[in-house]
């Protein structure tokens, strides 16, 4: 049967145009949430009320269909920001020093709300020329902080998986080509579980995967990388890619990525450095020492979304031979006009995506609003307050230093005379515990070889050096409870 036909304009639900005033209304309305929320925001539970049984009861209890008629926005907000917002982790807030923070910095919110409305299309050129630019630009801006040179080409993802997933498919295609299946990639045991999985999505499947082993400072052994190399040689592999980490979540690891740089050329491979959590320190002039080598890779992982501040959901990859990452992504439609003159970026030729939003224009402004100088001096603070963190939780009786900062993330864990790798292992969680349900600070743990860490990550805009105070009281507070049992 047929639909039966509306009469244009007919009916008034058919339009989802707003009216000035609601609009306005609306934006006002959120505004002052957000407002109470970023004004309270180093008053709040560091941890958020999580626990684990309450959030499976309260996820099911939140479950329905799609309504069938609308709802004014106030009572969706306040559920928002009273009854969900309270059971998560306080990613944004001052004391996050878990996992690897980045904050949510707010000029990226306004280029969001500027995009969003004005739903310009960025996947291609010709549609929105000086926008496209504008993109081009900060991607411009990340390769000139990397030491990259300019035939480098780049493109924002949704994340740093996703930058390491491109990177793998970029050495896939131009030293494998079709061959895959005899491809062998390198990495160490400390790798983010994301490169296990990009080299998945990428056809290298987990048996062409070497995790190699690490040195005492949890940073990946060469001769472990040159003696592997050759073992596969000599079973008729062809070993391409060495995924190499410029911080590595758990401790903090940077690789010898000059020596591995240095391995990748004599063998004739592709060196991708994972710097989602480090390669922003990079920008600073002062700590490029730390990450030496990392201007050499063939591509980098780089998430804006950590350590440039901004909100979930901006990564970005660096190719040093653009023409390789164009190479696995240019393609073209009948339907599109082409003809992007040759010294124009052109987003879906660069990336596996042709209609996205917008990522470049909250870096974009975020960078502007600043000034790359402003932005700089945050990253090394952050260093600063870890190296400090971790001198003065050093001194607390009973814990052990077990990863210093390399950049701004250390890891320890507690111990006393005659406790047992077990009994570490417990007390160390405990610590965790502690510190965790305290609220004023955040901290998350690692297994390491057996062995449970707590880690502490230093990453937020949003900490300083209070929260630094507040995190070793806490951590000595509750160090000195669990071994006194
Ligand atoms: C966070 C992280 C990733 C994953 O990045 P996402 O942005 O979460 O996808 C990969 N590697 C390292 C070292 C990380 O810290």
């Amino acid at each position: 049967m047929e639909p039966r036909l509306v009469k244009g304009d007919g009916s008034p639900e058919a339009s989802l145009e707003l009216t000035m005033p609601e609009m306005r209304s609306m934006c006002d309305d959120a505004m002052r949430r957000v407002m109470d929320h970023l004004g309270s925001i180093g008053q709040q539970h560091a941890r958020g009320d999580v626990t684990h049984e309450d959030a499976v009861s309260l996820c099911r209890s939140m479950r329905e269909g799609a309504p069938e008629t609308g709802s004014p926005l106030a009572p969706l907000l306040d559920a928002y920001f009273g009854e969900w917002l309270p059971h998560t982790l306080t990613t944004n807030g001052p004391g996050y020093m878990a996992y690897v923070p980045g904050g949510g910095i707010f000029p990226a919110a306004i280029a969001d709300f500027v995009s969003d409305t004005t739903n310009r299309f960025t996947g291609a050129w010709f549609a929105s020329p000086p926008l496209v630019q504008l993109e081009a630009n900060v991607l411009d801006w990340l390769r000139a902080w990397m030491g990259f040179p300019p035939e480098t080409r780049g493109v924002f993802t949704t994340g740093g998986s996703t930058a390491t997933f491109n990177g793998i498919v970029c050495a896939r295609e131009k030293l494998l080509g079709p061959d895959i299946r005899r491809g062998v990639l390198y990495t160490s045991t400390q790798a983010h579980h994301s490169v296990k999985k990009s080299a998945r999505l990428a056809g290298i499947a987990d048996d062409r995967i070497r995790a190699l082993p690490v040195d005492e400072r949890f940073r990946m052994r060469i001769d472990a990388l040159e003696s592997a190399i050759a073992e596969d040689r000599r079973a008729g592999l062809v070993p391409f890619l060495v995924v190499s980490a410029a911080g590595t979540t758990n401790t903090g690891a940077v690789d010898p990525l000059d020596t591995v740089a240095d391995v990748c050329a004599r063998e004739r491979m592709w060196h991708h450095v994972d710097g989602a959590y480090g390669a922003f320190f990079h920008a600073c002039e002062e700590l490029r020492p730390l990450l030496a080598g990392l201007s050499r890779a063939d591509s980098l992982t780089l998430d804006p979304h950590k350590g440039l501040f901004l909100p979930y959901g901006t990564g970005a990859l660096l190719v040093r031979d653009g023409a390789a990452l164009r190479a696995v992504h240019a393609a073209s439609a009948d339907y599109l006009p082409g003809g992007t003159p040759p010294d124009m970026y052109d987003p879906s030729e660069h990336g596996p995506d042709l209609s996205r939003g917008f990522p470049g224009l909250r870096v974009w402004l975020t960078v502007k609003i600043f000034g790359a100088a402003r932005l700089r001096a945050a990253i090394a603070e952050k260093r600063i307050l870890a190296v400090e963190a971790a001198a003065r939780i050093a001194r607390i009786p009973g814990v052990v230093m077990v990863a210093l900062p390399q950049l701004s993330l250390f890891a320890f864990h507690v111990t006393w005379p005659g406790a047992s790798r077990e009994d570490e292992n417990t007390a160390t969680r405990a610590v965790l515990e502690r510190v965790g349900a305290r609220g004023r600070v955040l901290l998350s743990g690692c297994n390491v070889a057996g062995r449970e860490l707590a880690r502490v990550c230093v990453l937020s805009f949003r900490t300083r050096s209070a929260n630094i105070d507040a995190c070793v009281e806490d951590v000595a507070a509750a160090v000195a409870e669990v071994s006194r049992r």
